[in-house]
């Protein structure tokens, strides 16, 4: 028999989606019985200081926290950390614990985020082969970083170029460790940027004394059951004390897919389909953060965005759509990032690989004082702001009109 109406608001998740999901609801309805459920033994957080400044031990621990400790108890918020949801049965309005016991809902938020991938190859299991995604796995690196650097030796491999991958190269040679970083295209963040972009940070982290790689890394080699290095295809063989993989992340969506809740196809990006209400094909149950592939209007097609501003986004706007709120979502992805002192904003969407964009620079490559925008047939698509700053909401309505904005235009667009 479905819950009653009177079962709680269940929000399902420790990141960022979910804490701003229940502000959200919070914010609209004091009274409404709110249970929030995550694996993790944490209050619900944030993971962008874990690749930056907390994992060189330079921020305070409770950075990463968007709501204090006392707000939960405050806002009579039931909490249950270390709590694994493992089944969901919508047409009960019942979800199951791992402990097998069960809690029926009126409405159902999942906010279950990402898993980092490990590359599946021989080694994989050795001491000191990482991932990062929790404050945990941060902890742990910043246990073993800190004190090499203090040491003054170490050598770190880190395998993938991405944003956490070169994020965590940043990092770990910003505390003045030896730095490899493993990547399988010409430049970092190659397949995010293209090539003009992806070769600004190439230079930036050359310059900072990287030792950059291009290939695939067949194997973790060790002694004693520890990591001693990293070999690629070519031959070539990486000394490593540690290594960190940064090779994507895959979207927690297993519960959503064995109870049924439709699945977008791999090539519009993966994830749940959710309605501009950010519901799920399931009666009462609702999507946000990594998981959620959200229609966008202005892009007319579905986008499931890994990052920090659309957990945030999407987690609020499904905590008061939960509450009745019938409003489309319709928030242009955002994202930052911070390597050295290289920081950036982007906004918009655009897919480089694709091939049919034209990239359109303003202001200066060499001083890093840029702002970068992706065309198609004219008209604006993304935007990317380096070391230049308070101009995405002018990017923005770039990106919204539409328009088909002279290339001078852009050009002079920092001054
Ligand atoms: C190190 C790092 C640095 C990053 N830096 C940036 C950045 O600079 N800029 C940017 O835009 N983005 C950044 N990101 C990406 C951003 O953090 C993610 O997009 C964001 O965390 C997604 O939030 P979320 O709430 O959807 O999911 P998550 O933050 O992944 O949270 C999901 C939560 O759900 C819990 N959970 C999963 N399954 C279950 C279950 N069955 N039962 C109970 N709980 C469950 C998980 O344990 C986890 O706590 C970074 C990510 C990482 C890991």
């Amino acid at each position: 028999m479905p819950a009653s109406s009177t079962a709680p608001v269940v929000v399902v998740g420790g990141g960022l989606a979910a804490a701003r999901a229940v502000e959200a609801v919070r914010e609209q309805d004091a009274d409404v019985d709110l249970v929030v459920v995550t694996s993790e033994g944490h209050r619900p957080y944030e993971r962008p200081p874990l690749s930056k400044d907390y994992l060189r031990g330079q921020a305070e621990p409770d950075v990463i926290y968007p709501l204090k400790a006392g707000w939960w108890d405050d806002h009579a918020i039931d909490l249950r950390t270390l709590t694994t949801v493992v089944d969901l049965a919508p047409a009960d309005h019942e979800v199951t614990f791992a402990d097998g016991s069960t809690l029926g809902y009126s409405r159902l938020l999942l906010a279950t985020g990402s898993t980092p991938r490990a590359l599946q190859v021989p080694g994989r299991s050795l001491i000191g082969v990482h991932t990062l995604r929790t404050v945990d796995d941060a902890d742990l690196l910043a246990g073993l970083l800190l004190p090499a650097s203090l040491e003054g030796e170490g050598k770190v491999v880190v395998v993938g170029d991405g944003w956490i991958g070169t994020e965590v190269a940043a990092s770990a040679r910003m505390l003045g460790l030896d730095v490899c970083l493993v990547g399988q295209t010409e430049h970092p963040l190659q397949a995010t940027l293209g090539p003009e972009l992806g070769s600004l940070y190439g230079r930036v982290h050359d310059e900072r004394g990287v030792l950059r790689h291009r290939g695939d890394v067949v194997a973790f080699t060790g002694e004693s059951g520890r990591v001693k290095g990293v070999e690629l295809a070519d031959g070539t063989h990486l000394e490593a004390d540690l290594v960190v993989m940064g090779v994507g992340v895959t979207p927690n969506v297993g519960i959503a897919s064995a109870a049924g809740i439709e699945l977008r196809s791999r090539d519009l990006g993966g994830g749940i389909v959710v309605d501009g209400t950010l519901r799920t094909s399931a009666p009462d149950v609702f999507a946000a953060g990594d998981i959620a592939s959200v229609p966008s209007p202005h892009y007319g097609r579905p986008l499931r965005v890994e990052h920090w501003a659309v957990a945030q986004d999407t987690g609020a706007h499904a905590g008061r759509a939960m509450l009745g709120d019938d409003a489309a979502y319709d928030v242009l992805p955002y994202f930052f990032s911070d390597q050295y002192d290289v920081g950036m904003e982007y906004k918009g969407f655009v897919d480089p690989r694709a091939g049919d964009t034209e990239v359109v620079i303003s202001g200066s490559v060499d001083d890093r004082e840029l702002v970068a925008f992706w065309l198609r047939d004219g008209e604006v698509q993304a935007g990317m702001a380096v070391n230049v700053w308070d101009r995405m909401d002018d990017v923005e309505e770039l990106i919204r009109s539409r328009r088909q904005v002279p290339r001078a235009e852009l050009e002079a667009f920092t001054g």
